[in-house]
């Protein structure tokens, strides 16, 4: 089992992007926020952290409104930093832990947690502010991380006790990983109390703050209870975003030892770094050996089915690349140049040797034994003028006419549409 060292509480302000970035160390205005983070780092590395679950929100740069989620979990290798509109931060890619990461992802839904899952996607200051601290220039944290995008920017949102209750959940998940060697802290970020749009910006409540974080050590159940209006009413409704700390304390033991804790109003917001030590004891091989089996029980025997290849957060990492080539033809651009002068689109995306050959030569069982998806293939095959049932066919080994012998009724069709979608009605 992984063991959950302990909780980081950490603001994630922009402010602390900047000063890290223009050197503002020896600043007195500047130096508390310094002085902070430096305790984090000391502790991280005390502790041997190897994993930072990393709790955050995006601020409207890689998650849009055009598909705004709760519980966004990140499932991939590296991540890297964003443009948040005058160029990338030159902090240095991120490792991303994604068995760990994949793990605790088949656990909460496990739980009943409606999870989201994201790869590829750059991660801007909520992410970088805190995880630039943990290293002395840009060469960047040497652990991984698993982070967790929680959105909280489009009402409406997941509540303080919807928040507690995904740590709970997280807890039993980090420590049902198989992997006794590996150490594991809990970071939220972000808060504390703060506004930054409309008539109340700038307002700010030092004594709310410093209430909310003995709450958080000694009574959670308290902030667990609140509503996001009242979070609101006493922190401004920037500062709602500190559900995301009871996140982390609801994977902490209940007893908790806080070993740091600092605050610093400069601005904007009340710049807070805080560190717990988790005090309770391991779980024992039963209960660990009953979650996992909990974890396993919706598709435990899936394997044994002949033919069937489910798609998994770890299909999708390793064939991201091609199901990607193969999803831009959604794009008429992208289409246009498949099928006009598909090496070079092949190139450009960076397809290796087997993964054009399967695309040139339309192998299609071949493709989903590679790792993609079959609704990827009928977009395929809807540009390259193959039909649905012929993609069965061949993926079953048999002739389009062998195939509609076993149907009721031997139609054609496809996915593509207008004009397109005449050619295929035979
Ligand atoms: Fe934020």
């Amino acid at each position: 089992m992984a063991n959950i060292v302990g909780g980081i509480g950490a603001s994630h302000s922009p402010t602390i992007s900047f000063a890290k970035d223009t050197h503002k160390e020896n600043d007195p205005g500047w130096a508390p926020i310094f002085a902070g983070f430096a305790e984090i780092k000391k502790w991280v590395e005390a502790k041997k952290v190897d994993v930072l679950f990393l709790i955050y929100n995006d601020h409207v740069t890689s998650f849009f409104f055009d598909h705004y989620s709760a519980f966004a979990m990140g499932v991939d290798d590296m991540y890297v930093s964003a443009d948040e509109g005058g160029g990338p931060r030159p902090t240095a890619p991120v490792k991303g832990h994604a068995a760990l990461s994949r793990h605790i992802a088949n656990a909460l839904v496990a739980d009943e947690f409606d999870m989201s899952f994201f790869q590829k996607k750059p991660v801007d200051h909520g992410f970088l502010s805190p995880i630039s601290m943990l290293s002395d220039d840009n060469a960047g944290w040497k652990g991984s991380v698993v982070p967790l995008q929680v959105g909280v920017l489009q009402l409406p949102i997941p509540n303080a006790r919807r928040c507690y209750k995904l740590g709970k959940s997280l807890r039993k998940a980090i420590q049902s990983f198989p992997d006794d060697n590996l150490n594991v802290a809990i970071a939220a970020t972000g808060g504390l109390s703060h506004q930054v749009h409309g008539e109340r910006c700038g307002f700010l409540n030092e004594d709310w703050d410093n209430e909310f974080l003995e709450l958080l050590e000694k009574d959670p159940d308290k902030l667990v209870n609140m509503r996001l209006a009242e979070y609101a009413e006493k922190g401004g409704m920037e500062g709602a975003e500190v559900i995301m700390w009871l996140i982390m304390r609801g994977a902490l033991s209940d007893e908790v030892r806080k070993v740091h804790s600092q605050t610093y109003a400069p601005s904007m917001t009340n710049i807070a770094t805080l560190i717990f030590e988790d005090l309770g004891d391991p779980p024992s091989q039963k209960e660990i050996d009953d979650y996992r089996a909990h974890i396993g029980y919706e598709l435990a025997g899936a394997e044994k089915l002949e033919g069937t290849h489910p798609f998994t957060l770890e299909t999708s990492l390793r064939a991201y690349r091609v199901n990607d080539f193969l999803h831009r033809l959604v794009i008429p651009e992208h289409r246009e140049r498949f099928v006009n002068d598909p090496e070079a689109l092949f190139d450009e995306f960076g397809l290796s040797e087997q993964e054009k050959d399967l695309i040139r030569e339309k192998k299609w069982i071949e493709m989903i034994h590679y790792g993609v998806s079959f609704f990827l293939l009928e977009k395929m095959g809807a540009v390259t003028g193959v039909s649905n049932p012929s993609i069965y066919a061949a993926m079953r080994g048999q002739s389009l006419e062998e195939f509609q012998k076993s149907r009721n009724v031997p139609i054609q069709y496809t996915v593509a549409g207008g004009d397109n979608a005449k050619r295929f009605d035979t």
